[in-house]
Order: C-alpha cells, then sequence, then structure tokens
C-alpha cells in the first residue's frame, strides 16, 4: 500500500495539460534531438536562433526526466569536490574547470534575466554544512583547494553561522556567494514555452527506439520517424536504452521529499533568513532547502545504483521512510511538521564526474552531452550552447574545457560490485558521524 503522498514526476511539477502532439508518420528536419530536458530545449533553442530546423523527440514529456525532479541548486562546483580537481588535474586545468563552472552559473542568472523567467530563483549562495565539529576538517581542505583554485568560499564557524541565523543542526560551513537555489519545475516550463515560441517541434509521449548510424541519421519512433543532417543525444540518465554510448553514464537514484509550509512562528524559530541551500559534509550529502513557498525541500543522503545502465521505477519507499528519518533528526524540534510529497528521480554520473560533449557515429553526425551529476541546472545551458555549436561545425569557445579522455564505466557486474563498495565505505563513514552527531547531543 503506497503511504506516501508520492508524487509521479515531482512536487515542481506535474504533466502539462497542453501536452505537444506524439511524432506521427516520417518527417524530415535539419537537426534531431532526443531528449527535452534542459539539455536538449538549450540546444533546440540555440539552433532555432541560428535558422535551423529542430525536432525534439521527448518519450514523456518535457521536464519527466531530472530536469523536472532536481533540487533546484545552482551551484558553481564542477568534479566531484576541488580537493579531487587537484589531485586529478593541473592546477591551471582545475582553475579552468571552476571558471567554467562559475560562468555557467552566470550565464543561467543572465538568461533567466534576458527572458524574464520566473523560476523563483534566491540567489543567495549555498553553504557546505558540518553537522558535527569533525567535518570541520573537511571544509577546511575544501575552503584551502578551492582558495588555491580561485573560489571565493568563506569559511562560517560556529558562532557566525549562528549569527547569520543558520538552523542550528548545522555547527559550521563553507560560505559559497555563487549562485542559489529556484523552482525547477518553472524553469523547465518556461524553456518549453521559449522553445516553442521559437519554433522547435516538440513531439511528446515519443520514445526514440533506434537512432541509425546513417546520413541523414534517422531516428524511428512507435508511430514515424525523423531524418535529420545531425542527431544529438540530450538523455542523460536513460542514455542506455538507446544503442548509442551505453557505458558512459551510470544513472543515480535520489529521492527526495517536500514539508508542509512553515508557519511564521516556525520560520522565525529556525531562523535561516539568508534563505541559502544547504548541503552537508557528509561524504553522501544531505541537502535542505527553502522553497517560495516556505517549505523545506529535502533530500540525497540515500542513494540507489542499479545493476546495469537502465532506470526503474522512482517510488523507492524504503529511502523514502530513510531521508524522513534524517530531516526529522536534524529538525527535531518540528516533530509534528508534515511531509506533503516525496518522489525520486535518475542523476547521470561519468566516471569522473564531469559533463562530457562529443560527437560519435561513423559519419561524426551523432552528438551528445551528458552526465551532469549534481550541477546541471547551469552546466546544461553551457552545454546547449557549446552543443549547438559543435552541430554546425564550429568550437564553442569553451569547450576545449571540457575535452580530456572519458573513460566508459565498467561493464557489470563489475561496476555494480565496485559502486557497491564505496557507496558501502561512504555509508558508513556518514553512519559514524551521525552517531557521533546524536552522542553530542545527548
Ligand atoms: C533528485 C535529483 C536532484 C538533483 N538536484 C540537482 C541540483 O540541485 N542542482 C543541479 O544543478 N542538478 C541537480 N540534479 C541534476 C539535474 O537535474 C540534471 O543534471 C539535469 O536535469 C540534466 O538535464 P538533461 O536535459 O540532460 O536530462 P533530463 O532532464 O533527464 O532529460 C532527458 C530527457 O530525455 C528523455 N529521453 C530519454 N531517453 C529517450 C528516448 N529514447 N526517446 C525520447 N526521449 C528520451 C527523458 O524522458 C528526459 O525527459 C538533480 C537530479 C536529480 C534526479
Amino acid at each position: 500500500m503506497n503511504t506516501f503522498p508520492f508524487r509521479n514526476i515531482s512536487a515542481w511539477l506535474d504533466e502539462p495539460a497542453g501536452l505537444q502532439p506524439k511524432l506521427n508518420g516520417d518527417i524530415t528536419t535539419d537537426i534531431l534531438i532526443i531528449g527535452g530536458g534542459y539539455t536538449g530545449l538549450y540546444t533546440a533553442i540555440g539552433l532555432r536562433e541560428a535558422g535551423l530546423d529542430v525536432a525534439v523527440l521527448e518519450k514523456d514529456f518535457s521536464g519527466a526526466g531530472g530536469s523536472g525532479r532536481n533540487s533546484g541548486y545552482v551551484d558553481g562546483l564542477i568534479g566531484k569536490d576541488f580537493p579531487s580537481l587537484l589531485k586529478l588535474y593541473s592546477p591551471e586545468r582545475a582553475r579552468e574547470l571552476c571558471s567554467f563552472a562559475t560562468e555557467a552559473v552566470r550565464k543561467l542568472e543572465q538568461f533567466i534575466q534576458e527572458n524574464d523567467i520566473r523560476c523563483e530563483y534566491e540567489p543567495n549562495g549555498n553553504i557546505m554544512a558540518a553537522v558535527h565539529p569533525k567535518q570541520i576538517k573537511k571544509l577546511k581542505k575544501v575552503a584551502e583547494a578551492g582558495d588555491a583554485l580561485g573560489m571565493d568560499f568563506t569559511y562560517l564557524g560556529p558562532e557566525a553561522m549562528r549569527e547569520r541565523g543558520i538552523p542550528s543542526p548545522f555547527v559550521a560551513g563553507l560560505f559559497d556567494t555563487v549562485g542559489g537555489t529556484l523552482n525547477p519545475g518553472l524553469l523547465i516550463s518556461s524553456l518549453r514555452k521559449i522553445a516553442l515560441e521559437k519554433g522547435v517541434q516538440l513531439f511528446e509521449k515519443t520514445p526514440v527506439l533506434r537512432l541509425d548510424d546513417s546520413q541523414p541519421v534517422a531516428a524511428h519512433c512507435p508511430e514515424g520517424s525523423v531524418k535529420a543532417e545531425a542527431a544529438v543525444l540530450a538523455t542523460n540518465a536513460y542514455t542506455n536504452a538507446l544503442d548509442w554510448k551505453k557505458r558512459l553514464v551510470t544513472p543515480i537514484y535520489t529521492a527526495m521529499c517536500e514539508t508542509e509550509p512553515l508557519t511564521t512562528d516556525q520560520l522565525d524559530a529556525i531562523g535561516w533568513k539568508g534563505r541559502e541551500g544547504i548541503y552537508t559534509a557528509h561524504e553522501q550529502l544531505e541537502n535542505y532547502r527553502l522553497t517560495a513557498r516556505n517549505t523545506i525541500v529535502t533530500g540525497g543522503k540515500y542513494v540507489k545504483i542499479p545493476y546495469g545502465f537502465q532506470v526503474s521505477d522512482t517510488y523507492v519507499p524504503a529511502l523514502f521512510t530513510r531521508i524522513e528519518k534524517v530531516f526529522r533528526e536534524r529538525f527535531h524540534q518540528f516533530p509534528d511538521i508534515e511531509m506533503k510529497a516525496f518522489w525520486g528521480g535518475w542523476l547521470g554520473m561519468v566516471l569522473d564526474f564531469m559533463p562530457v560533449l562529443g560527437v560519435t557515429g561513423r559519419h561524426r553526425n551523432i552528438h551528445y552531452g551528458l552526465g551532469f551529476s549534481g550541477h546541471g541546472i547551469p552546466q546544461t545551458l553551457m552545454m546547449g550552447e557549446m552543443l549547438a555549436e559543435q552541430v554546425q561545425g564550429r568550437e564553442h569557445p569553451r569547450a576545449g574545457v571540457l575535452e580530456r579522455r572519458v573513460m566508459a564505466m565498467p561493464p557489470e557486474p563489475i561496476k555494480w560490485l565496485a559502486s557497491q563498495a564505496l557507496s558501502g565505505v561512504f555509508s558508513s563513514l556518514d553512519y559514524i558521524t551521525d552517531q557521533q552527531t546524536r552522542r553530542l547531543k545527548q
């Protein structure tokens, strides 16, 4: 029995009333795009602005993937974390990657402003927070690496956190003024509207079953097909279902939930006047953010990694129970607050945690932009720009930043065994931290 107020997509988004038609028949266009999330739509908008005809094929509806389900953090981060960037790359290269991520946020802010997108964007910055004093060491390590990379993070000790009114479970933090939080459902709905206004042909409830390695390239759907000069794979976590780049991206499931709106008294008690996005310094982070409707949206921490590369149902009650439990522990001053919605979604992750831009196929006409980990809100916009340029045979000035040798994920059962082992270690470390935090409070 479903005892959770489960949302099929998310608390941000439902299936729109006016769905675009399914593809019915055989058509020809300049460029076909598979996937109607942020990446697909930004690319489509860019190509339309360049005067090309574009068809977007979306198996469900625009926003049914990660773009309509995420937590809404806009951040200037990239890769696993700053210390790992410095381990993996030269300081110059690592700095370039960070400046790419910051630029992605600035471009998104500009896009929101120029297009008057009402997506409840609150540019209040984000805080990486410690729930136990021992995590301060990690914050300091990240701050040091951030410094070396030219990132402007401010360390907030326990006193500074209280002065700033950050909720009491978070004992120290690293504040980043870049970015903030938004409503991802409003963002994707606005992009869908802009794309349609620009003349993008969007076909919803239109899964691509096969993409031929041909010139022109041809996408086959249940009731029709599209021929085009080039195709763009904007399928992120769902990429494996097509016969292209099958082991480049692994899907990772994350559960989310939203509380009922906090009363004025509850808001006063909690503080959090700066309304910063908060994520914890755990190995598998927890995230907490306020919304425009004064609810708290939380998620993360427990992830589900599938055997193989295919996504499955997003109703995962075991994880809903666990994230609710963590929330109640952190915000124990509100034992009666109700959870109004639970949902989940699939992130797409590449082995080195960074997005990949590429082109494949015998005719070099199948382009792809995939694997944003938890930073797709800003970085899909840059990816869309880069894909639109690449499709037209030009190189975007920032495309070189993402160039590197990208390894495919190992095949099964190796990927599964390795990811289970890694997430087992991370969970154990987090469990110890949480036990120590509980003891501290007794
Ligand atoms: C729970 C969760 C929390 C997240 N939190 C954040 C966050 O706070 N900040 C952040 O920056 N990022 C976050 N992300 C990541 C972010 O949502 C993604 O990086 C971003 O949405 C990727 O956009 P996309 O367009 O590439 O992919 P998607 O939005 O997943 O779009 C891919 C689309 O392709 C369609 N599709 C797939 N296969 C086919 C096919 N064969 N035929 C037709 N259509 C197909 C799918 O239906 C889907 O609509 C989060 C993700 C999740 C799941």
